[in-house]
């Protein structure tokens, strides 16, 4: 009698070999890595280590909760899947299926929306859909500039949009606010096809209401990026543009602790139809996703953004959210008082810019000299700026993470009395030398330790339950 060994016998099919759970795999994993892969294991702990200890007052970032870098790394990860839940081109995605649709469902309550698109692999290939399936070549859009704030995808030079679209830019006055009316005066002199309201580097509240009265003038399309301040938009701490505009774009990863990803969100004007395509706004905007701009879509980073957009509409999120609003305005208030100038005077979200080139010190030296003491933010350019991208004139700080790990607004007073040692402590040698005494950097640095062993990351730390 000859086996077939290719075969394998009803006998050697073992009736208990279950799956592992999920839980089980990403334990296995990473043991596996820590065994079989130091090297690039203990970058990984260097990582935790170093986001424990330093005091990231960026604006740009939150900290995921590990449930959502679980389910980012998930077995997910090995699904392919092009098109939609129930229209897919290929099988095997009943679970997928599940999971964008929890993730759709959980951004629509999250934000109010009627539509939801979960697939863009970040806001940057969002906006690129939108603009690119509303407009031709050529077409005009109106945008804040970067200098002042704006985005690259808002029609920077240096960005794809800025090459094919004729651009013209809104900015700011004097102090650092929008001015609706040269927005307004603007619209009617170039008739623009796309406005687009919203900003990378903005401490105001965005009226979108007006800049909806200015698209609706002169027949143009109004696109909200929250990118920023997504957050405070969930929550109802800034006025939500989703029944407003158009269409609202926003990242993942920033203010909403989510994976890197982007979102393509629609209101009430789901269903008005494009003349051009001669199809209602969700059906473009589902087909500029796909096929037309991204291939398959990240099933595993979906599910991580189904499982941060559940922790958005949890009431602890509501309270971190408005003590990242509550910081900012008494950061904004502490360098003030220490004669530091803040752009616009003060702030309505997280972010505060300050003016650093006043008294002499760049924002390259600025963030380095910070980085230096364990204290993260950014060098940013500032209205007028007559310095380099890479040097810039001033400083973006934010408050996300600060109230994330539980600092309230008596220690905004403790946190920038920190930067303005270190600002004051720097020796000015150029755009990018600087030197900072010894004393000074291990003192902040003393601080900052202290400050992180008061507010840890409890989930960061080891023991965490
Ligand atoms: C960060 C940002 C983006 C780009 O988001 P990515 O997900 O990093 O591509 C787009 N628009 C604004 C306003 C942003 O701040």
């Amino acid at each position: 009698m000859t086996v077939d060994h290719r075969q394998p016998r009803a006998t050697n099919v073992t009736p208990d070999l279950a799956a592992a759970s999920h839980a089980e795999l990403l334990r296995r994993g990473a043991e596996r890595l820590r065994r079989d892969d130091p090297t690039l294991s203990r970058l990984l702990d260097h990582e935790v280590a170093y986001q424990s200890h330093t005091l990231p007052m960026v604006a740009h970032a939150s900290l995921a909760d590990p449930s959502v870098l679980s389910a980012a790394g998930s077995a997910l990860a090995n699904v392919t899947a092009e098109g939609y839940p129930g229209a897919r081109f290929h099988p095997g995605a009943a679970q997928f299926d599940a999971v964008e649709r929890l993730a759709v469902h959980r951004a629509e309550r999250a934000f109010g929306a009627q539509y939801a698109n979960l697939q863009p692999h970040s806001c940057s290939s969002a906006n690129l859909a939108v603009l690119f399936t509303l407009l031709e070549p050529g077409d005009v859009v109106l945008s804040l500039d970067l200098d002042s704030g704006g985005h690259l995808t808002h029609g920077a030079p240096a960005s794809v949009t800025g090459r094919y679209f004729r651009v013209i830019n809104y900015g700011l006055d004097p102090d650092g606010w929008i001015s609706h009316d040269q927005a307004a005066e603007l619209a009617r002199e170039h008739r623009p096809k796309l406005i687009i309201a919203g900003a990378s580097a903005y401490p105001r509240t965005i009226d979108y209401v007006r800049f909806r009265e200015i698209a609706d003038s002169v027949g143009a399309y109004l696109l909200a990026d929250v990118s920023h301040i997504a957050g405070l938009v969930a929550v109802g701490l800034h006025p939500s543009p989703v029944d407003v505009a158009h269409v609202t774009t926003t990242s993942t990863y920033k203010q909403l602790g989510g994976p890197r990803g982007g979102i393509i969100l629609l209101g009430q004007d789901r269903s008005t139809p494009v003349r051009t395509h001669g199809t209602s706004l969700e059906k473009l905007m589902k087909r500029s996703v796909f096929p037309r701009f991204q291939g398959t879509p990240s099933p595993a980073a979906i599910a991580a953004k189904a499982r941060a957009l559940d922790l958005v509409t949890q009431p602890e999120f509501a309270g971190t959210v408005g003590r990242i609003a509550t910081n900012a305005t008494r950061l904004a208030a502490a360098l003030m008082a220490r004669d530091w100038r803040v752009l616009t005077g003060g702030t309505d979200n997280h972010m505060v810019l300050l003016d650093t080139w006043k008294r002499g010190i760049t924002g390259a030296v600025a963030e380095s000299a910070l980085q230096e003491c364990g204290i993260l933010a950014n060098k940013n350019r500032i209205p007028g700026d007559s310095k380099p991208p890479l040097i810039t004139s001033g400083l973006r700080l934010g408050t996300n993470i600060l109230a994330q790990r539980g600092l309230r607004p008596a220690e905004m007073d403790s946190c920038a009395a920190l930067v303005d040692q270190v600002l004051r402590g720097v020796e000015v040698l150029g755009d990018k030398e600087y030197r900072l005494a010894n004393n000074t950097r291990d003192r902040v640095r003393t601080r900052v330790q202290e400050l992180c062993r008061r507010y840890p990351i409890p989930s960061y730390q080891t023991g965490y339950g």
